[in-house]
Formats: C-alpha cells, sequence, structure tokens
C-alpha cells in the first residue's frame, strides 16, 4: 500500500515544521513547498490526498490557488486553506472556490482530523471494496450509477424491482450495502422493500439501505428514513455525493463487523483454553450446568465422562514441558473429534478433561469412554504411548435432588477408582454403587 501524500503549500518555516510534524506522525507523506507555482508543478507530478494551504502566499493569493488546484484534482481531494483572518467575506469565497474547510493558524492541529481521516481510509482500502445491490427500475440511470461505482472498485449488481432484490439478497450472494430507487417496477415500492429488509432476520436486518428519489419528495424521503433506510439521496443524482455516501456506509458497515467480530472472539477467549482450543472450566459451569438441568426438565439422560491422563508429570520430566504441551494438543483434538453436534469437551485442569454427553445414557457413554480409551492409546503423540484414567457417571433424570456437580462428583469418584485399580481403564459410577451395596 502506498503512503498518502500531502500537499502542504506553506511559506513560514515554524509552520511547515508543526505541520510536517504532524503529518509524519500519521505515518503518512509530506511534501512541502512555499509559493503557488511550486505547488502547480509539483500538483502536476504527483497524486495528492489532501491539500494544504496557506492563504498568505506571494505571487498569488492562496484562494487563487486553492481554485486553479480544485481545478486540477476535482471534488475529491480535501483542500484545507490556512489562514490568520475570520473576515466571513474571505471564508464564503474560500468556499466558493473550492476549499472544503477553513483552519484558522492558531487553530492548526484542525488538520488531524483529515490526516485520520486518510489512515482510516488506507486500511480500509485494504479491505475488500463494497459488493453493491442497486434497485433502479431505469436501465440507463442504473447503468450510469453502477460505471461510477465501479470506477471505485466497488461490485454492482443491477436488479429493477424490489421481489428480485429479496431474492439476492436472501441467495448466497452478500451484499454490503442496498442502494434503492423508491419507484420501482412490480408490486413492491422501494419503502416496502426497506421495510422487508429491516424485517429480515440478521444479518440482513442490519444492512445499509441508501435510498434514491425524486428532489421535491420531502414526505418520501421521510417515510424511507422512517422505515429504516439509513441514508437518503435525491434525483438526480450528484455522483460525487453518491461516491462519498457510498463510501460512509460501507466504511460504517466494515466497522460495525470489525466490533461485532471481536466481541464474538472476545467471547470465545473467555470460554476457550488457549492451549488445546477445548472449552474452559467457565464454560463448563455455565453450559454445563444447563444441560444438566434442561436434562431434568425434560426427563432426558445425560452423562459425564472425567479423564485424567496418567502419570503425566512423568512425560513433562522425560521430555520436558513443550513435548508435555504438545502431548495435551493432541489429546485435545482427539476428545474434540469424539464428540457428536450436542456434546462439548472441556479442558478443566492439567491434565484432566471432561466431556459433557447430552441424550447418553451411561452405559452408552462408558462404551465411548472405552472407545477413546483405546483411541489415546494408539494416538502415540510426539511418538509417546500415552493412557488415561476414566470415570464415567449418568444423570438420574427421575431424580429432581441430582444437580451438575453431584454427578460430577460420582464420575470423579469412578476416576479415583480407575487410577487406583492400576489406571489405563474406564470406571463407571453406577457399578461401583452396585459394588459398595
Ligand atoms: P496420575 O496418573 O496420578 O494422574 O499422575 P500425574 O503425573 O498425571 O498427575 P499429577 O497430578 O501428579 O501431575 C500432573 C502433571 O501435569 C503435573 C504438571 O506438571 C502437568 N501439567 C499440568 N498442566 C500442564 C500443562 O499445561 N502443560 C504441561 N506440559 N504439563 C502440565
Ligand atoms: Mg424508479
Ligand atoms: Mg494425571
Ligand atoms: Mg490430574
Amino acid at each position: 500500500m502506498e503512503q498518502a501524500k500531502v500537499l502542504v503549500i506553506e511559506p513560514s518555516g515554524l509552520y511547515q515544521q508543526i505541520i510536517e510534524q504532524q503529518i509524519e506522525a500519521h505515518n503518512l507523506e509530506a511534501v512541502i513547498c512555499t509559493n503557488s507555482n511550486e505547488a502547480l508543478a509539483l500538483f502536476d507530478n504527483n497524486q495528492f490526498q489532501l491539500i494544504c494551504c496557506a492563504n498568505e502566499l506571494e505571487q498569488m493569493k492562496g484562494v487563487e490557488l486553492v481554485a486553479k488546484l480544485r481545478e486540477k484534482a476535482g471534488g475529491t481531494v480535501p483542500i484545507l486553506l490556512v489562514t490568520t483572518s475570520d473576515h466571513k467575506e474571505i471564508i464564503n469565497n474560500a468556499f466558493s472556490q473550492g476549499v472544503t474547510e477553513v483552519i484558522q493558524r492558531q487553530s492548526i492541529v484542525e488538520i488531524q482530523y483529515y490526516l485520520k481521516e486518510l489512515v482510516t481510509e488506507d486500511l480500509l482500502s485494504e479491505s475488500p471494496i463494497g459488493n453493491i445491490l442497486l434497485v433502479e427500475d431505469s436501465r440507463p440511470i442504473a447503468e450510469l450509477i453502477k460505471t461510477v461505482l465501479v470506477e471505485k472498485s466497488h461490485t454492482v449488481q443491477i436488479v429493477t424491482s424490489g421481489e428480485e432484490a429479496l431474492e439476492q439478497l436472501n441467495s448466497e450472494a452478500v451484499f454490503d450495502l442496498v442502494i434503492t430507487d423508491i419507484l420501482l417496477e412490480g408490486k413492491m415500492m422501494g419503502i416496502a422493500l426497506i421495510r422487508e429488509i429491516r424485517a429480515s432476520p440478521p444479518p440482513l436486518d442490519l444492512l445499509p439501505i441508501l435510498a434514491i428519489s425524486g428532489l421535491d419528495n420531502v414526505d418520501q424521503r421521510i417515510e424511507a428514513l422512517k422505515q429504516g433506510a439509513t441514508d437518503f439521496i435525491a434525483k438526480p443524482v450528484n455522483f460525487d455525493e453518491l461516491v462519498v455516501r457510498v463510501r460512509n456506509l460501507i466504511r460504517s458497515k466494515r466497522l460495525y463487523d470489525k466490533v461485532v467480530a471481536q466481541e464474538q472472539q472476545l467471547r470465545t477467549m473467555v470460554v476457550t483454553d488457549p492451549l488445546t482450543g477445548l472449552y474452559n472450566r467457565h464454560y463448563l459451569s455455565d453450559v454445563g450446568m444447563k444441560r444438566v438441568n434442561e436434562a431434568r426438565r425434560h426427563s432426558q439422560q445425560l452423562s459425564l465422562v472425567i479423564l485424567d491422563l496418567d502419570h503425566f508429570k512423568g512425560i513433562n520430566d522425560t521430555y520436558g514441558h513443550v513435548v508435555g504441551d504438545k502431548v495435551l494438543k493432541c489429546v485435545g483434538a482427539c476428545l474434540k473429534q469424539a464428540c457428536r453436534k450436542e456434546d462439548f469437551a472441556v479442558r478443566v485442569g492439567g491434565e484432566e478433561f471432561i466431556l459433557v454427553l447430552p441424550h447418553c445414557h451411561y452405559e452408552n457413554a462408558v462404551n465411548k469412554a472405552e472407545v477413546i480409551r483405546q483411541e489415546l492409546l494408539e494416538l502415540k503423540p510426539e511418538g509417546i504411548v500415552i493412557t488415561a484414567s476414566f470415570g464415567v457417571a449418568g444423570l438420574d433424570p427421575q431424580d429432581k435432588s441430582q444437580n451438575f456437580s453431584h454427578v460430577f462428583q460420582m464420575a470423579d469418584r469412578a476416576v479415583y477408582y480407575s487410577k487406583e485399580n492400576g489406571r489405563n481403564q474406564v470406571t463407571c459410577a453406577h457399578s461401583l454403587e452396585i459394588d459398595n451395596n
């Protein structure tokens, strides 16, 4: 990604330094000159993303230079005029010549807002450009809008009716923005389309929508916004305005998506064991409890399998902690694979794991544990033969006094029995109870 360039036209050495520092602090490139002729020559040989021009210049007034630069630059490059004057007349004249903002010399730090904008734009231009669904019944207008947006690297799909638009939105295609005309072909008008999109299940319900309609129809505009349009643009469409509105909407969506993804990531991190990728204790105490309560409420089976690797300390002592970690990772992967859709595996401690198996009678859980015991025996992670001791217990769905910790304790006691009885084996808590009797 090329660094964005800022053209600075500034005769004062001190201000040159201040502005340059700000630009470089944003990791952007400053190209500095002191007069209009230099500025015009530089402009012809470079692409600038921002222009910062002093009003008090030799040769010509800053504002005259700005008018020339604006003519060359077109509509999209912001041009800032730095001045000591606060005369309304001078300021108005500057705006009419194409200045984006007049900045008072003593408030020069305000250029940082524009610099920040450039940095964000840089970041966003690395992410894919928007995929846009354009709903417009006039082919010529649709094609025109498409050309303008494709020029800005967006991809655009045109449909002419609301019905077709919904079909596309509910297909595999993923859109970042809907641009819709209000008057459309077919029965469904733009307003109804907006309403339908907002009433859709996520993520469609939050998709940005830019509505287009006749300049003079204020009621229509208000109604579109009321029904959930994110933004509005009037016909005849000003393409510079369209490009900026589209960019803003897609940018907001990207930022929102990023926040949602980060939130999701945090939520996952909180319940995940970083070494094995299995769930951790937090998840177990939350979801394990819920599953047990559900099973009790609906009189369904649920079993727990606890396993503890045998003589794991010896593996660490012999091969080192790093190898020990790799072994734990392999065991984690093996347990994850053993889970059906509704099951989940948790690393509860160093080398101790638990499987929560809803809808599973303890006899089936014993069989499952036996299969896993065999698999672990054959796994030989890092070439090391490992074994584990298992304990299995099931919820008695009829016994309303049982809770999660009750079943957990039974399974844990069964593990202890497996250890005492020579390790590398599965013990069922319920056969222990029978034995004890
Ligand atoms: P037993 O058969 O009685 O379970 O013997 P053991 O050695 O497996 O049990 P003990 O509880 O004495 O030791 C567990 C060992 O697990 C000690 C600790 O160093 C190791 N351990 C715990 N967490 C980790 C970890 O994250 N990585 C590694 N490499 N080792 C761990
Ligand atoms: Mg129309
Ligand atoms: Mg152990
Ligand atoms: Mg242990």
